[in-house]
Order: structure tokens, then C-alpha cells, then sequence
């Protein structure tokens, strides 16, 4: 399971409060896509739904159960950084194992996972290679395994391909679309990239300034947006 309730959710920084009150419900095995300008929130929002940061008002509720206030260990979800941030001196394997070497699970638990993972991403034949020896695209999957091996109910992405190249963006989205499709989770990804959010979303959160301005799916965005700003944001034809 991975429901997601955002229950009039805000959050300030000292006197600026940069999310105004949002609800919002994700279903389970839902793909949605927070999309807007810079600056609008999305990362925000995104850290409160793992609780890398704590909302100033408001609930966030995973499955039936309040996790306000609780930290990012006890909400079961997983948030995929961008492949710089694995570790150089580390294979594949151990990259992809080391959340659950820390959690101390069992060597044989931990391998049987990472092979799992290995296999759903392709990354079999490099999990004795360190990232150096990877290209970008490798990279970004091994951050992308790290997070599968974790089991969570939901992968929160935080502008997951922006580092990458414009041919090897594509390929990457076609390769979430694929996991979404093969793991059958709850999917909650952050971009500012209209097309990325149009083509992998189930449905589109559009933020302006911490507050929602429309949900919708894509196509639905793009033949009814509900105002000015969504129209120019996603594009749509006048
Ligand atoms: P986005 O991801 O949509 O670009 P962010 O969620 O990163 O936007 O930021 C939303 C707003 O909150 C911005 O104005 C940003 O400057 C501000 N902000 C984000 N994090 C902090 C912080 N830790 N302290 C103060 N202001 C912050
Ligand atoms: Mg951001």
C-alpha cells in the first residue's frame, strides 16, 4: 500500500510561509508529478511528505496513519537523490545494500534484494564496478535501485534527471515509466519539464507560489486548464 494524504499542509520558513495550505490525495500505485516554476515549492512539499522537513500546520497521513512529526525513518517511503550522491568508493552492490547494511538486516536479505533490484534495472553484469567506471545513465539507475531495495510504499523523485544529458533524459523516462509499470508503487516526482510531467504522469500537480493551482491528468490539463496560468504552463493550444 502507499496512500498519501496531504490534509491543508503548510509550511513557513521563519515569517515566509512558502506552502499555503494544500490537500491533496495520492492513491495508491499512483504516478503524480508536481510541476511549476522554480521557487513554487515542489521540493518542499516534497520533503514534507518524507519528513525531511516538518509541516508548521496540518497532516500528512500515509496509509490511514498521521506521520506528522514523525521522522523520514519511520514513513516507509524512499526519496531518489540524483547519482551523484553515491558513494565513490563503493561498488554497485554495496551502494545499492548500504541503507540495509545500516539497518543491519541480514547479509543473505540484503543480497537477495539487491539482485532483485539488479535484475528489474538491468545493472546485473556492473554491481562489482564503483561509479566512475559507470556511465550517467548507470548511475542515475543505481540511485534508483538504492531506493527499490528499501521496499518503500512510496519513491518521492526530486528532479531525478536534471543532471543528465537531453538523449539520455528520454531514455531515463522511459525507463520510470517501465519500473512504474513493473513495481507497481506510488510515485510522487518533482520537475519544472512540462513534457516530462505530461507524458509520465497519471496526474499533474500544478503549484504556483505553495498553492495548488490544479490536479488533474494530463490530458485533462491540457484541454481544460482552469486558468491562465496552467494554460501557459503546460502549454495548452488557446
Ligand atoms: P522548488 O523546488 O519549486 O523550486 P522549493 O520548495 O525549493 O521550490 O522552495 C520554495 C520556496 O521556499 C523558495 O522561495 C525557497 O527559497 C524557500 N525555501 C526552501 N527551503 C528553504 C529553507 N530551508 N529556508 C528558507 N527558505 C527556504
Ligand atoms: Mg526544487
Amino acid at each position: 500500500m502507499g496512500q498519501i494524504e496531504l490534509r491543508q499542509v503548510r509550511k513557513a520558513f521563519g515569517a515566509v510561509e512558502v506552502i499555503k495550505g494544500v490537500d491533496l490525495t495520492i492513491a495508491d500505485n499512483e504516478f503524480v508529478i508536481f510541476v511549476g516554476p522554480s521557487g513554487c515549492g515542489k521540493s518542499t512539499l516534497l520533503r514534507l511528505i518524507s519528513g525531511l522537513e516538518e509541516a508548521t500546520d496540518g497532516a500528512i497521513v500515509i496509509d490511514g496513519e498521521d506521520v506528522t512529526g514523525k521522522p523520514p525513518a519511520e514513513r516507509e517511503l524512499s526519496m531518489v537523490f540524483q547519482s551523484y550522491a553515491l558513494y565513490p568508493h563503493k561498488t554497485v552492490r554495496e551502494n545499492m545494500g548500504f541503507a540495509l547494511t545500516v539497518a543491519r538486516m541480514p547479509k543473505a536479505e540484503i543480497a537477495a534484494r539487491v539482485d532483485r533490484a539488479a535484475d528489474v534495472l538491468k545493472l546485473e553484469a556492473l554491481l562489482d564496478r564503483r561509479p566512475k567506471a559507470l556511465s550517467g545513465g548507470q548511475r542515475q539507475r543505481v540511485a534508483i535501485g538504492r531506493a527499490i531495495v528499501r521496499e518503500p510504499k512510496a519513491f518521492l523523485f526530486d528532479e531525478p534527471l536534471s543532471n543528465l544529458d537531453a538523449a539520455l533524459r528520454v531514455e531515463m523516462r522511459l525507463e520510470i515509466a517501465k519500473l512504474h509499470r513493473r513495481l507497481d508503487a506510488t510515485m510522487v516526482y518533482v520537475t519544472h519539464d512540462q513534457v516530462e510531467a505530461m507524458t509520465l504522469a497519471d496526474k499533474i500537480v500544478v503549484l504556483q507560489a505553495g498553492r495548488i493551482e490544479q490536479v488533474g491528468a494530463p490530458i485533462d490539463l491540457y484541454m481544460r486548464p482552469a486558468n491562465l496560468f496552467v494554460a501557459q504552463f503546460i502549454g495548452s493550444p488557446k
